[in-house]
């Protein structure tokens, strides 16, 4: 790459991220087609070169959060059906139908909007229906005393002249938490979500093509709730306990290089507020990273990084562009080194955990002045 954008880059290899789906294939089985989750920039990763490999891959189904995002992919030759997993302004729907996006359907408001314009257009919108089955966030509300006011509402929508039905959905809360209640609770959500889809298809009449709820930690431990069609994000990129059980490899790596090393005496203070003092006669690195790349200034003194043959602690607050890393046991660290900030040898997790985050916040983070290095593909 040109020597100019050697301060801080993502490399991403979309090789990896093949292989990735591969493997995803062969654990979910023949039977149940996959849905790539590309939203928020497909996780820092860029929406548009992940979709392009997933769909060269022979993908099923992409998801993004909204219509800009939809847009994004289609005007960049994607032509694999796309859902909206979030709100879409009535005054788009003539957008999402010329353009073959499907969109949510969270309640019966929504409904009516959509379909009011689609049969004003004299067309039809493609539609999932969403169910809150326990994430009480979007979706018809179907628990307990919910349940036939819910179900009479999304059998109503589905027969809505505009609108074609084509999948009904749920999102987990806890599907990658270890613990005993969070294993009961997500059980009573997919037996929830199937018991809803029972009485809907029943009173309904038909069947929905399309019935998905499995996220990461599903995807990964429940196969039961892989259903007609799986919907994984973090997984596919390869990051959590769960990639690794299943060899999936980290798709991105975030590197920066040496600037600049200098060696301090002890008592030496480190970078803005003093929050580091050399406790020894310290070799110290400037790296071309900082909070406005994306690296949470809350891991100050808290983190290490992939240098030569080891890990480069971080001292001091970290700064906007730059921030220093202890080189004093790693003497063959040299100016102009490659450091890995995270990636394959540092993971993601580690200092995400340091931040106080999960790692999807510090990919989302990524910003955009880190340039993306696509590899292979
Ligand atoms: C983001 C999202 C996913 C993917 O979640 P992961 O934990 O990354 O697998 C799946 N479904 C919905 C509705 C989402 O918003």
């Amino acid at each position: 790459m040109a020597s100019t954008l050697r301060r801080t880059w993502a490399e991403i290899d979309l090789d990896s991220l093949a292989r990735n789906y591969r493997k995803l294939k062969a654990h979910i089985g023949e039977d149940v087609k996959f849905m790539g989750i590309v939203k928020a920039d497909a996780y820092g990763h860029g929406s548009v070169q992940v979709s392009r490999c997933l769909q060269e891959e022979g993908a099923d189904y992409l998801a993004v959060s909204s219509i800009d995002e939809a847009m994004e992919l289609r005007k960049n030759g994607i032509e694999m059906p796309i859902l909206i997993l979030g709100h879409t302004p009535r005054d788009q729907t003539e957008k999402l139908i010329e353009n073959n996006i499907t969109q949510a359907v969270t309640c019966e408001a929504k409904a009516i909007n959509y379909s009011n314009e689609a049969v004003r257009i004299g067309k039809t919108l493609k539609i999932h229906i969403k169910v809150d089955t326990g994430m009480s966030r979007l979706g018809y509300l179907c628990e307990g005393d919910f349940f036939e006011e819910g179900v009479r509402h999304i059998v109503e929508d589905c027969q809505m002249p505009g609108l074609d039905a084509e999948g009904i959905f749920t999102h987990f809360a806890v599907a990658d938490e270890e613990g005993e209640e969070d294993l009961e609770y997500t059980r009573h959500q997919f037996k929830l979500f199937m018991d809803v889809i029972e009485a809907v298809e029943s009173q309904w009449g038909k069947k929905f093509r399309l019935r998905h709820c499995a996220n990461t930690g599903a995807t990964a431990r429940f196969p039961k709730t892989h259903l007609d069609m799986v919907r994984p994000g973090l997984l596919l990129y390869g990051y959590g306990d769960y990639a690794r059980e299943l060899d999936l490899e980290p798709v991105m790596s975030l590197k920066t290089a040496v600037q600049t090393i200098k060696h301090y005496p002890a008592g030496t203070d480190v970078s803005y507020g003093r929050r580091f003092t050399t406790a020894r006669t310290t070799r110290m690195g400037v790296v071309g990273v900082g909070y406005a790349d994306g690296l949470p200034r809350l891991c100050s003194n808290k983190c290490a990084f992939a240098a030569g043959s080891g890990f480069a602690p971080q001292r001091g607050s970290i700064c906007m562009d730059m921030c220093m890393i202890d080189l004093t046991d790693l003497p063959e660290v040299s100016v102009g080194d490659e450091v890995e900030i995270f990636g394959a040898k540092a993971g993601v997790e580690t200092l995400a955990a340091a931040a106080g985050t999960i790692s999807y916040e510090l990919l989302c983070a990524l910003s955009k002045r880190v340039p993306r290095v696509y590899k292979n593909f």
